[in-house]
């Protein structure tokens, strides 16, 4: 499994948006690895994307989603909505949106049940602050937010989860974790996996590192043998950069 998923946050106006697509679908034809590439613009930019992009490793994922199908939720996107606009995937349980909109896990365990009944690939987000980290309740609270969030599933429809070790403290702060740290709950969040789903199902799992990955660190982290991929954000702003990014994930 290798995967680099590109988080655009709220940046880029819609022309700048599809430009980084473009700039990226175009490096993208003359990349040899089979990385898969998940764009993550914001939600309006996913359907020009679609219609643009053709590449057998470049996917489109929504930034969030609803847990309701439909109905009077002013500004909420649906499930339905982001798969019928082109998504492939959507992002749920984001630290921002914890932190900024009050996501519990038990909300994410009801958007991932959303996204997966309507065809959208969940890449469900873990991590702790450094408060949490610095207490010794990291691993602790990683259990908790797997355990509600996604370990309610089936095995069938735990498959298609993706799951991002993102530590809080590393997200667009520049601090990254080292690769020991990365490996070693990477290497935790597989062996919960494994507990609750056996081993065939953890080991394809793939579990992504986010956190201020950028050009100059992306080789160490994703060299770990529990590191399957990365979440950017602040690098992904640069196609170029993104690109290196890609590249070093082999
Ligand atoms: C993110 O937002 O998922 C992220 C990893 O951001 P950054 O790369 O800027 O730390």
């Amino acid at each position: 499994v290798c995967s680099s998923d590109l988080n655009g946050k709220m940046n880029k106006n819609f022309q700048e948006g599809i430009e980084v697509a473009l700039a990226i679908q175009h490096q993208m034809n003359d990349y040899k690895g089979e990385c898969e590439v998940i764009l993550i613009p914001p939600a309006v930019h996913i359907s020009k994307i679609r219609e643009l992009i053709d590449h057998k490793n470049l996917f489109i994922g929504g930034q969030n989603c609803s847990e309701h199908d439909s109905g009077a939720y002013t500004g909420e996107i649906s499930t339905d909505m982001l798969w019928s606009s082109g998504a492939d995937y959507v992002l749920v349980g984001h630290s921002e949106r914890r932190q900024y909109n009050g996501e519990t896990n038990e909300i994410c365990a009801k958007k991932i049940d959303a996204a997966l009944d309507n065809q959208l690939l969940p890449i469900y987000c873990v991590g702790e602050t450094l408060e949490q980290r610095e207490k010794g309740n990291a691993f602790a609270i990683i259990e908790e937010q797997l355990t509600v969030g996604s370990f309610a599933f089936e095995s069938a429809d735990f498959e298609q989860i993706v799951i991002a070790y993102e530590p809080v403290w590393a997200i667009g702060t520049g601090l990254t974790a080292t690769k020991e740290q990365a490996q070693e709950v990477h290497a935790f969040i597989r062996g919960l996996i494994t507990k609750k789903y056996g081993k065939e199902i953890a080991q394809k799992t793939p579990i992504l590192y986010g956190g201020s990955c950028k050009p100059s660190n992306a080789d160490e982290i994703f060299s770990q043998p529990d590191v399957d991929g990365g979440l950017i954000g602040g690098a992904a702003l640069n196609a170029n950069d993104f690109m290196e990014i890609v590249k070093a994930n082999k």
